[in-house]
């Protein structure tokens, strides 16, 4: 179907977003299974059970467009992981596996942050008050794990380099 509209655009972005938060469903698992860092651990856990909520929200947001909440291949997010998942199988101490586990993570959490900015500006500018809001909470728990994941890199990017 052709992009008319920014309207079009914003519902086409919202399926490609809703697709990369589905598909990190399926990996935060299993970067939490390949962390050693208990801390790191409860990091990718509490954004696994935050990430199921963004699922919701992004589904409710699909309201203010009158069409359905259908998901569309995030190919970026499927990069990330893709990338992620050759990392994990990488031989690598505990300790510097941890490290890398937290650079993919970021680079996950830095592409939602910007596809969550878009959708935000674009919400604003569409009227569509109710997205805004879900999207916009979205947005700053997307802030807030890479925040915490900033601050987990202190001590095992001290311990990968002992
Ligand atoms: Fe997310
Ligand atoms: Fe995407
Ligand atoms: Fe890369
Ligand atoms: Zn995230």
């Amino acid at each position: 179907m052709p992009l008319k509209t920014l309207a079009d655009a914003f519902h086409d972005e919202l399926r490609d977003v809703l697709s990369a938060e589905k598909q990190l469903t399926k990996a935060l698992p299993k970067m939490a299974k390949a962390a050693t860092s208990e801390e790191l651990k409860a990091a990718f856990e509490n954004h696994l059970e935050e990430t199921k909520t963004q699922v919701e929200r992004v589904e409710q947001a699909f309201e203010d467009t009158g069409k359905a909440a259908r998901a569309k291949t995030c190919e970026a997010m499927e990069g990330l992981i893709t990338e992620a998942s050759s990392m994990m199988e990488e031989e690598a101490d505990p300790e510097v596996m941890d490290a890398i586990l937290i650079a993919c993570a970021q680079k996950v959490e830095h592409y939602e942050i910007a596809t969550y900015g878009t959708l935000c500006t674009w919400a604003k500018q569409l009227g569509y008050k109710n997205a805004y809001k879900l999207l916009k909470q979205n947005m700053s728990e997307e802030v807030s794990a890479d925040e915490t994941l900033s601050g987990i890199s202190e001590s095992v990017n001290a311990a990968a380099n002992a």
